[in-house]
């Protein structure tokens, strides 16, 4: 492994062109590869950076072919069998060798289970930086260094962090942060397959089997519509008068923390700085202050209604359309106004 905890040498020059890795589960691109592309497109504007895409796996030729309708300039496709499954060190291994070889400027990962996973690990073997769950990223007008923005400090303050020395400059952002890239009609950029230097005993931990979790997932990062309760809905029990509203919507069911840490509600629903950040139409939140860190995941939504007993709660900064009342009144009184519109549709 190199170390290179200061610049030894580099050359800035010689780093070109901005990457995305490109995520792949069981042969399926992850939707935040389309959401890091949306953005790569934005930061290369008005430069002759391209945006390349990159990803690992096997037999995945058609998977990987479809991003070229998002406009990127080239992918490649580091392709062998041992990358069918993912695994830690395959991965990490051969997408460091590339970057080493390649010299991108930037690369950009999703923070995803599997992008904490390889990100921190690619960053240590080629030795540079890496900003975790960026929620803002834009190019410096006056020397071009990528300015990576991160809540700080619970939440309490945006930090903007730079990589001066070393290249490539990464950084991780959380599925739904960015807009995914726009679907073109006709495809364009190439596909450059690599072989990689790869062997069994590289990869340390072996998949035997992969056995899907029993629980339902809940999509909150594609969800249209999300019903959130916090701690004003006073129990798990709570969550039957959410759901009730979600379903009348055709919704998704979203929590505060103080819900989950609570135990009321599975982590999957948890919105916000520590949970998962969604963008939906329609986000109503029931029984929630507003506090920083659940603003950090929600604020982002087309339309908020807030529905809070206290006309001072912070949610109603930035709602769209606030109620001051008892949520065990206001969302009955919804269910049965939506009961007499035939349809609620987007
Ligand atoms: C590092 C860090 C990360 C965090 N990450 C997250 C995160 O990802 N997501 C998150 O949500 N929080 C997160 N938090 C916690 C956050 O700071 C708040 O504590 C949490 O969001 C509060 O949840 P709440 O709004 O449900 O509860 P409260 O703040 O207790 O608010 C409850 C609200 O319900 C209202 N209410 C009470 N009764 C009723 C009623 N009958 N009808 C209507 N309204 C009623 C009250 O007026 C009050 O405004 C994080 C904190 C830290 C330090």
């Amino acid at each position: 492994m190199i170390r290179r905890k200061v610049n030894q040498g580099i050359n800035l020059e010689e780093y070109k062109d901005i990457w995305v890795i490109g995520e792949q589960r069981e042969g399926k691109i992850h939707p935040v590869t389309i959401e890091l592309i949306g953005e790569a497109k934005k930061l290369v504007e008005g430069t002759e950076k391209k945006v390349v895409a990159v990803v690992a796996g096997y037999d995945i030729d058609e998977e990987v072919n479809k991003l070229l309708y998002y406009g990127i300039d080239k992918a490649y496709y580091i392709k062998s069998p041992l990358l069918d499954v993912f695994s830690t060190d395959g991965y990490s291994k051969t997408i460091a060798d590339l970057i080493l070889e390649k010299k991108p400027e930037i690369v950009l990962v999703g923070a995803t289970s599997i992008g904490r996973d390889i990100g921190p690990r690619i960053a240590a073997k080629i030795g540079t930086g890496l900003v975790a769950d960026c929620t803002k990223l834009e190019m410096d007008p006056e020397d071009g260094k990528l300015l990576q923005t991160r809540p700080a400090f619970g939440g309490n303050l945006m930090a903007t962090i730079v990589c001066p020395i070393n290249r490539p400059q990464m950084a991780t952002v959380r599925p739904g942060v960015m807009e995914k890239a726009v679907h073109e009609s006709n495809p364009a950029g190439i596909i450059e397959e690599i072989a990689p230097v790869l062997k069994e005993d590289d990869i340390a931990a072996k998949v035997v089997e992969i056995i899907q979790s029993g629980k339902k997932r809940v999509n909150l990062t594609d969800a249209k519509i999300i019903v959130s309760g916090g701690r004003g809905i006073k129990g798990p029990e709570g969550f039957e008068l959410i759901k009730a509203l979600a379903d009348k919507m055709g919704g998704e069911v979203g929590s505060s923390r103080a819900c989950v840490d609570s135990g009321w509600i599975d982590h999957m629903h948890q919105v916000g700085q520590t949970g998962t950040t969604v963008r939906p139409e329609i986000y109503v939140a029931c029984g929630i202050s507003g506090a920083i860190q659940h603003l950090a995941g929600m604020s982002e939504s087309k339309y908020i209604v807030a529905i809070n007993t206290d006309p001072t709660a912070p949610i109603f900064r930035i709602c769209d359309y606030g109620i001051v009342g008892d949520l065990k009144e206001v969302i009955p009184a919804m269910i049965d106004e939506l009961d007499k519109t035939k349809e609620f549709e987007l």
